[in-house]
């Protein structure tokens, strides 16, 4: 582990938990880690999981995974850049994509994904049996399979009925509901098809050649006005990560975003809207500590607000990131800017100070990969 050189930014990340003053009073808090005090986190690696069935309202969460994943290798394999993480989310009439790096170029990529052919000609439809243990074949191979089922279920339409058919049946029987069933079935159902509505209506126009991504809503790190750190030290990044890029946007338009929703589907005004997310890979350490945060005592996602939920497919927890100052979606965390500059304090002390008090602490990871996985037999084709 090189030891940085000293500078008056290496004296800033030397606290490691860290706050910039923003024009709104309350300071924004980050952290940073190096190599080993992440290794501090302890975690017990597991095999990848058997693949899983997405059912109900996680039809959906399986569609924006395969976005995401789309939107991912477009442009690694076009653009040659890495957005390292892209995630996904739909509700009120709107797809929403961000990335780690690179957001600049997600509706261009997600374009190419969905047109360009020559991307789905490069890896076999299906690795040979004798390359079932060759990772990089049987994941390039598993992601032409996901980019061909959105353009076969949203482009072109087909199978589109039935695999909602079977997500209502799904809903309505209990099974695949999100917020362990804290919204009525009605409205859960009346959700439904808006995201499938949504989804087919976004991804037929980024399809066309004169794509007006008119409900496309692309967002960048670090532009909702968390202050950048100007200087880092040779081999360190910054970025807030995607999830979080699309939770804190939703904080800081949390009544208008929430009352559209509501009213677009002729809900009652404290209605509970669904934020399904997704992306290729399970939240890091991070952004799931973030996330349950906000899920609670008051953050964006209580359901005690009557305004959205946040819905995940799978409870797992991926890795957390070494040389990459993280900074934190502080404003989906509480109500008032103070309580919520103190809890990002209390999340970043947590990672720096006390790693065994992290909800990623002990639990199971993947290593390396922390796909969060799925095969063809996955029962989303109806
Ligand atoms: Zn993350």
């Amino acid at each position: 582990m090189p030891e940085y050189e000293a500078s008056a930014l290496d004296a800033v990340i030397a606290r490691r938990v860290a706050a910039r003053h923003t024009p709104q009073m309350y300071p924004a808090r980050y952290y940073f880690l190096n190599a080993s005090e992440v290794s501090r986190i302890a975690r017990r690696p597991i095999d990848p999981p058997a693949p899983k069935r997405y059912l109900g309202f996680d039809r959906i969460t399986q569609s924006l995974r395969h976005i995401a994943i789309a939107v991912n290798m477009t442009m690694r394999a076009r653009f040659d850049i890495d957005p390292l993480e892209v995630q996904a989310s739909v509700f009120g009439g709107r797809l929403h994509i961000a990335s780690n790096f690179h957001a600049g170029r997600i509706r261009e990529a997600l374009h190419l994904a969905l047109t360009d052919d020559a991307l789905m000609s490069g890896a076999p439809r299906r690795p040979a049996r004798e390359d079932i243990r060759n990772w990089d074949a049987m994941v390039m191979s598993r992601r032409v399979r996901d980019i061909a089922k959105l353009r076969h279920h949203y482009v072109d339409g087909r199978g589109l009925a039935g695999m909602r058919a079977a997500a209502r049946a799904e809903v309505t029987a209990g099974i695949g509901r999100p917020s362990e069933g804290a919204l009525p079935v009605d409205s859960t159902l009346r959700q439904l098809d808006d995201a499938f509505d949504t989804l087919s209506r976004v991804l037929q126009d980024a399809a066309r050649a004169a794509s007006t991504f008119d409900d496309l809503v692309v967002h960048t790190p670090m532009q909702d006005g968390t202050p950048k750190l100007p200087l880092l030290p040779d081999g360190v990044t910054q970025t807030m990560h995607a999830e979080q890029c699309i939770e804190s946007a939703i904080a800081q338009h949390a009544a208008p975003w929430h009352c559209e929703a509501v009213a677009r589907l002729d809900l009652p005004a404290d209605a509970l809207i669904v934020v399904p997310m997704a992306g290729r890979f399970v939240p890091c350490a991070a952004c799931a500590e973030v996330e349950a945060q906000s899920r609670t005592q008051g953050g964006l996602f209580d359901p005690a607000n009557g305004k959205f939920v946040l819905h995940r497919s799978s409870q797992r927890i991926g890795m957390a990131f070494a040389n990459e100052v993280q900074h934190i979606a502080q404003s989906t965390l509480a109500s008032t800017p103070e309580l919520a500059a103190r809890r990002a304090q209390v999340i970043a002390e947590r990672f720096v100070d006390a790693p065994q008090s992290l909800r990623a602490y002990g639990q199971p990871v993947v290593p390396d990969y922390s796909l969060d996985t799925e095969s063809e037999s996955s029962g989303d084709e109806s």
